[in-house]
C-alpha cells in the first residue's frame, strides 16, 4: 500500500471557475474592503459587512461549481488498488468531495463554505438553506435554534484553525510516502508546513503550481505545467493503468 498525500490549494479549483481568494495575491489580499468581509471581528461587529458577505455568497462561484480533470484524478488514484489517498485542502469549495473524493479521506484546513455555523450555538446547517432566506429578503438570516450570528463555516482571517484537524493534518504528512502539493503558493502557514513537514519524515514530495514556492527546494520533483493536464498525467505515472 502506497500512502499518497495531497495538500490543495486555489490553483486546483480556478480551473472549476472559482478564483484565489485567499492566497498572497488572492482577491481578500488586495482588496481591503472585501477582505473586511473574511476577517471575523469585522464580521462579527458590523451587520453591514454581513449584509455584504450574504450579498457575496449569493452570487458566489463555489456552490455552482463543478470539479476537474485534477479533483477527479486524485479520486481515481484512491479508487487504484495499492493506494491509500488523503487530501488535506486550503480549498473550501468541497470540490474534491464532489469529484468523488470519500468525504473521511478530505480534511478541509479552512473549512467549508457549503455549510453555515452559528457562532453562539455551533450548530451547522447548509449554506444552501441560508442563501434561500437570503434571497427570500432576509439580508442577514440569524441562527434558527438560538437567534445568533451565521456565518459561513469557512475558517475566517482572525480565527484559527481548528487544532484537531491540524493535528490530524500533521499525522497524515509525517505518514505520506508521497506529498504532491497541488495548486498552493505554500506561503499560508500553518498549512504550507506540511510539506515540510513531509519531507523531514521521508515523503517524497512533488510541488505542483504554476509559481516557484518556498518548498520547491526540498522537492523531489517540481511541475510547472498547468494542474488539469499536468495531475492526471503525474498520477498516471505514479499508478500506470
Ligand atoms: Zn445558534
Amino acid at each position: 500500500m502506497t500512502m499518497v498525500a495531497f495538500l490543495s490549494g486555489a490553483g486546483i479549483s480556478t480551473d472549476s471557475g472559482i478564483p484565489d481568494y485567499r492566497g498572497p495575491n488572492g482577491v481578500w489580499r488586495k482588496d481591503p474592503a472585501a477582505e473586511k468581509l473574511v476577517a471575523y471581528d469585522a464580521y462579527m461587529s458590523d451587520p453591514e459587512v454581513r449584509r455584504r458577505a450574504w450579498r457575496i455568497r449569493l452570487d458566489g462561484p463555489v456552490l455552482r461549481a463543478e470539479p476537474n480533470a485534477a479533483h477527479r484524478a486524485i479520486a481515481a488514484l484512491d479508487r487504484t488498488p495499492g493506494f491509500a489517498v488523503r487530501v488535506l485542502t486550503q480549498n473550501v469549495d468541497g470540490l474534491h468531495q464532489a469529484g468523488g473524493m470519500p468525504p473521511h479521506k478530505v480534511l478541509e484546513l479552512h473549512g467549508t463554505a457549503r455549510a453555515v455555523v452559528c457562532t453562539a450555538c455551533q450548530a451547522r446547517s447548509s449554506m444552501g438553506d441560508a442563501l434561500e432566506r437570503v434571497r427570500a429578503g432576509d439580508a442577514d438570516p440569524a441562527c434558527t435554534a438560538c437567534g445568533g450570528i451565521l456565518k459561513s463555516a469557512t475558517v475566517m482571517f482572525g480565527q484559527r484553525l481548528d487544532p484537531d484537524v491540524l493535528h490530524r493534518a500533521v499525522g497524515i504528512a509525517k505518514a505520506a510516502e508521497v506529498f504532491v502539493a497541488v495548486g498552493s503558493s505554500l506561503r499560508v502557514q500553518p498549512a504550507a508546513s506540511l510539506a515540510g513537514i513531509a519531507a523531514e519524515h521521508g515523503a517524497r514530495l512533488v510541488v505542483v503550481n504554476a509559481e516557484p514556492t518556498p518548498y520547491d527546494a526540498l522537492a523531489a520533483e517540481v511541475v510547472r505545467e498547468p494542474i488539469r493536464t499536468a495531475l492526471p498525467t503525474l498520477l498516471d505515472r505514479l499508478a500506470p493503468s
